[in-house]
């Protein structure tokens, strides 16, 4: 299906239990979507949903942020999920912030946490 919607999914280390157990319970929904992924959470993404459509970039760290910024500039990816942990310092948050500031910038639908990522999913889904 190539008119399909995009959609980035990532989660920092602490947050990434939080992220393969919302995309399992939402997995029937998110087959709708091409979805692009950093490295590590993509792999734990495909373990939980195997059959999902996933992309996965570069981990974080190693540019995968970076990556799903400039799918954003370029018109393709069209909402993003990210499982972010406020409680422990990244080496990468520079890229965190690049980022958010993108998906503003874009004005493409972002959500930061699990409760915005539920609505988010439910409101796409009409
Ligand atoms: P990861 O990257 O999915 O490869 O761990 C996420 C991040 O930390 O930005």
């Amino acid at each position: 299906m190539a008119d399909r919607k995009s959609l980035a999914l990532i989660a920092h280390d602490q947050k990434k239990d939080d992220l393969a157990a919302f995309a399992k319970a939402n997995e029937a929904v998110l087959a709708g979507w091409k979805i692009v992924a950093t490295g590590t959470t993509g792999g734990r993404v495909l373990d939980v949903c195997p059959g999902l459509d996933v992309t996965r970039l570069k981990s974080g760290p190693l540019g995968g942020d970076q990556q799903i910024g400039a799918l954003i500039a370029t018109g393709d990816v069209d909402c993003l999920i990210f499982f972010v942990d406020p409680l422990t310092p990244m080496p990468h948050d520079v890229d965190v912030k690049a980022l958010m500031r993108l998906a503003i910038v874009y004005d493409i639908p972002m959500a930061l946490n699990r409760a915005t990522a539920e609505q988010l999913i439910d409101f796409r889904r009409n």
